[in-house]
């Protein structure tokens, strides 16, 4: 497994690696989430790159980019384990030199939730993401369903742009009760830890009334919403939104052949979660 921190060299070398190149980016602190994605870009791929790089261009001034967990170390040890050929690890001067100054702007998909509660976040993601595909030039980029509407803007962007790149979605990966990975997690105190499972017990109550035949969504919203409620340590939530699954736009009605996802953030404490459930009919 080769580390590299420049551009130029994470280009040269990629230019040179047998194909196909999987890529794995990653803000570090890795968790079995990340390395989901690994293990699928090791199986698909000749050659499994990753790229640990906390991008400060997708933080918000009042957001945690200085206190983000970073265990580099420990990042490298789990990345040669899952057989990583190439690892990228720039700093932010390497990425985003002096005079830096062209931004990928995505449109209406970055628009609601997350683009909402997080103005320029996507701006950050799409910019940073275009960079290491033409850094890199993957064959294969892995993202996880867990950040939805991050996935959302790839996909559009990639399309929009003629990247190029197999866009590669997988499933998001949960504790034993439910809670999504995220290095985030590791900010809950004790007791927030273990009224964490409600963000995704909210999202299952709005599944199974749609699963019952619900198609309303401002119903599947309010049963997602109340059971958010009932946790008194719930402190906000930012949205529950119901949307078409690619293109981020918001739905009233849920529709045969037409996948839609349901999407929260909500804060524990002062510590925000995201979530998402596809709800897409694989039968009848
Ligand atoms: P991050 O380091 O948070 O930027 O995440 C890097 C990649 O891992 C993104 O594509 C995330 O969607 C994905 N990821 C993070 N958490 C999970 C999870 N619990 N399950 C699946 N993928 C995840």
């Amino acid at each position: 497994m080769q580390v590299i921190t420049t551009c130029a060299e994470m280009t040269a070398l990629c230019r040179e690696a047998p194909r196909p190149l999987g890529l794995v980016p990653t803000m570090g602190a890795l968790h079995e989430g990340h390395l989901s994605l690994t293990r699928q870009a090791r199986t698909d791929n000749s050659t499994m790159a990753a790229s640990i790089f906390v991008n400060p261009s997708q933080f918000g001034p009042n957001e945690d980019f200085t206190t983000y967990p970073r265990a580099f170390e420990r990042d490298l040890e789990l990345l040669a384990a899952q057989g990583t050929d190439l690892v990228f690890a720039p700093l932010p001067d390497e990425v985003y030199p002096d005079g830096f100054d062209t931004w990928i702007e995505p449109g209406a998909v970055a628009e609601g939730m997350e683009g909402a509660a997080r103005p320029g976040h996507f701006r950050g993601v799409a910019t940073v993401v275009a960079k290491l595909f033409t850094i890199t030039r993957p064959d294969r980029a892995y993202f996880g369903q867990k950040d939805g509407q991050q996935v959302a803007v790839i996909r559009k962007m990639n399309a929009d742009l003629n990247l190029g790149v197999a866009v590669v979605t997988m499933p998001t990966i949960r504790e034993p009760d439910g809670l999504a990975l995220s290095s985030r997690n590791a900010y809950l105190t004790a007791e927030e830890r273990a009224a964490a499972p409600v963000v995704y017990r909210a999202l299952q109550a709005a599944e199974s009334l749609w699963r019952s035949g619900e198609r309303n969504a401002n119903r599947l919203q309010a049963a997602a919403l109340a059971e958010l409620q009932r946790e008194p340590l719930v402190s906000a939530v930012d949205y529950v939104s119901v949307v078409d699954a690619a293109t981020m736009a918001p739905l009233n009605v849920l529709e045969v052949g037409r996948p839609a996802m349901i999407a929260t953030a909500a804060r524990l404490g002062s510590v925000r979660l995201i979530d998402n459930v596809v709800l897409a009919r694989v039968n009848t």
